[in-house]
């Protein structure tokens, strides 16, 4: 039985069916809101686990909602949008959004969504131990924060500063998609085009050190037109 409670909120009730309806197959309890402020009143109530949050509702903007719960929870928010939509989907990324899915998207995908958040949530309790010893792991990777070194298998990598800047911003907000614009406002202090253009290639010069062509070392996942995610990889592989 899983324990995790998923807040979704949907005006369109066939996808809101369908959501409950994948949730309750796999055990995950769960809450359903159609609107923006029937939202707002379940996630103050309730304080779900996790939220999945359609950006198009009938009364608040989706952004809007993403805003007010972050001013007091920094509970994992899930957006749904639709293609045409990419935008807004930045926008709510900006706002404080965790993740999103876009429509049509399949049941799997919904699944996988979910159990990154949860992945995100352990590791999240986990750093509260992290902080003391302030190292990272996650597969092949491991920072030390305190000493600034990154390894690779044990091995020390030969980081720039900004690649080590990046490789931190990315490690600490594990499982969190991070928009361009968000990184390079934490990078460079602006997010210009041409610190985007900057940031592409030092991800890639990054991603050139950190990873070696297996699967296991895929920690990056790149998010086309978006930003990036370091993802983490289950432990025991
Ligand atoms: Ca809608």
């Amino acid at each position: 039985m899983n324990k995790f409670q998923v807040l979704v909120v949907e005006d369109d009730a066939p996808i809101r069916k369908l959501i409950a309806t994948t949730l309750k197959t796999h055990d995950y309890k769960y809450l359903l809101a159609q609107n923006g402020e029937e939202a707002l009143m379940q996630a103050s109530t309730y304080s779900p686990d996790v939220v999945f949050l359609d950006l198009g509702l009938p009364d608040l903007d989706g952004v809007e909602v993403i805003k007010r719960i972050r001013e007091w929870s920094i509970m994992p928010i899930i957006v749904i949008s639709a293609r045409s939509e990419d935008e807004d989907k930045i926008e709510a990324l900006d706002a404080g959004a965790d993740d999103y899915l876009t429509k049509p998207f399949s049941v799997e995908e919904l699944l996988a969504r979910l159990r990154v958040m949860q992945r995100r949530i352990s590791l999240l309790q986990s750093d509260t131990e992290l902080v003391e010893s302030s190292v990272y792991i996650n597969g092949i990777l491991k920072i030390d924060y305190a000493a600034g070194c990154a390894y690779k298998n044990g091995e020390e990598l030969k980081l720039t500063p900004i690649e080590y800047k990046l490789l931190c911003l990315l490690a600490r907000n594990t499982g969190k998609v991070l928009t361009h614009k968000y990184i390079t406002q934490k990078i460079w202090g602006s997010a210009w085009d041409s610190n985007v253009a900057s940031l592409r290639v030092f991800m890639a010069t990054l991603r050139k050190k950190l990873e070696d062509g297996t699967e296991n070392s895929s920690l990056i996942q790149t998010h086309v037109g978006i930003g990036y995610r370091m993802l983490k990889v289950d432990s025991g592989q």
